[in-house]
């Protein structure tokens, strides 16, 4: 049984750019909000993916980093103060006699809210881990399975292991950056973006394949050497590292929010004009709500977002009147 203290207005599941600037509108409109997030960050695929990279394409902003606009989103989220919790993913979902929801953990714990605001992406991120025993003592230090900052990579030997456009970008973007760069693939041909192998190709980063990693080397959870052996031959090489970054890919998992009852649409969720799914009282935002016309584009889920938000205010109180909430007038915030 929840108490007045853990129910929550509105519950957002996910904490990608959708989520936060979600959490921010529902802020405006007095809802007690709280935001889940699996990964240990907010910020969903910008930091995730592209932290460094420019986003030219949300309106009123001609240009800013993945991690600046990051950075933003999470001040913006946070001016209502909206509960946050990370590392969690959550899995379950019932309905109670109240007609309030119990969202369940995969650790356990129990979240309780009148409406449910999924922004869930495609599903939680996770990064395919380097295949070897000892991989997992040096992810603390110097084994990294994607890049936050590129500068904390300046001056030093960086290996990278992957042959997939991300990883043959990173070498890129790395190559002017750090001293050295070398990248390990285990096939023999690429077949990512030609004009970045090219790149890649005339550049100073050293390419080694058909190679795979065998071995890490290193004491005290810090790793200074791989050795990688030829695909086809069977020669084995020893090179020295200050930080090796894996790209083998990533695994997205909706996980059990597809057996919640909602009619789904391949991949994504089937909302209707006001974003709710087909259970009343759970709503979907950002790239995983599909309805005609979508366009998975952040500048498009900053509308999904009021839209939900402004409905699952109507869905907890039918007598709301339904409008548009502008900042500039809304009183809370005109000394801020
Ligand atoms: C390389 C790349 C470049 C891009 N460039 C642009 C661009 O320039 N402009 C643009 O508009 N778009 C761009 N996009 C697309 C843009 O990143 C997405 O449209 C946007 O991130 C969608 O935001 P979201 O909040 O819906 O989902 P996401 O960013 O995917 O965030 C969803 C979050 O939900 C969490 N989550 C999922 N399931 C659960 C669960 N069960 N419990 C708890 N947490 C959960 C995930 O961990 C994740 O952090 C790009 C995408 C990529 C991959």
């Amino acid at each position: 049984m929840s108490t007045q203290q853990d129910l929550y207005d509105v519950t957002i599941i996910g904490g990608g750019p959708i989520g936060l600037f979600t959490a921010f509108y529902s802020g405006m409109r007095e809802m007690k909000t709280k935001i889940i997030e699996f990964l240990p960050f907010l910020g969903g695929k910008v930091p995730y993916f592209y932290p460094e990279k420019i986003i030219r394409d949300v309106g009123g902003i001609p240009h800013v980093s993945g991690e600046e606009f990051t950075e933003n989103l999470i001040e913006q989220a946070k001016t209502f103060d909206p509960t946050i919790i990370l590392e969690q993913q959550i899995t379950g979902m019932e309905r109670l006699d109240d007609g309030t929801f119990l969202l369940t953990s995969s650790n356990g714990d129990k979240h309780y809210t009148k409406t449910v605001i999924l922004a869930t992406g495609y599903g939680t991120l996770q990064s395919v881990k380097l295949d070897l025993p000892d991989a997992v003592v040096f992810e603390e230090n110097n084994l990294h399975y994607y890049i936050r900052k590129l500068q904390s990579y300046a001056g030093k030997q960086v290996v990278i292991s992957g042959g997939g456009n991300s990883a043959i970008d990173w070498a890129n973007e790395l190559e002017p950056i750090a001293d050295k760069v070398t990248l390990v693939y285990r096939k023999s041909s690429f077949t990512g973006i030609e004009s970045n192998i090219t790149k890649m190709m005339n550049s100073s980063v050293e390419v080694l394949n058909p190679y795979e990693i065998t071995e890490l080397n290193g004491g005290n959870g810090q790793l200074s050497s791989i050795v990688i052996k030829h695909v086809e031959d069977g020669t084995v090489k020893e090179i020295k590292t200050d930080s090796l970054i894996v790209n083998h890919g990533f695994n997205i998992d909706l996980g059990q929010i597809t057996d919640w009852g909602m009619q789904m649409n391949g991949g994504s969720i089937q909302v209707d004009h006001t974003m709710v799914t087909s259970v009343p009282g759970i709503f979907a935002v950002g790239d995983i709500a599909n309805y005609p016309g979508k366009l998975n584009l952040i500048a498009g889920g900053f509308n999904e977002g009021p839209i939900a938000v402004n409905h699952a205010k109507l869905h907890i109180s039918p007598k709301t009147e339904l409008k548009s909430i502008y900042s500039t007038n809304y009183e809370p915030l005109l000394d801020k």
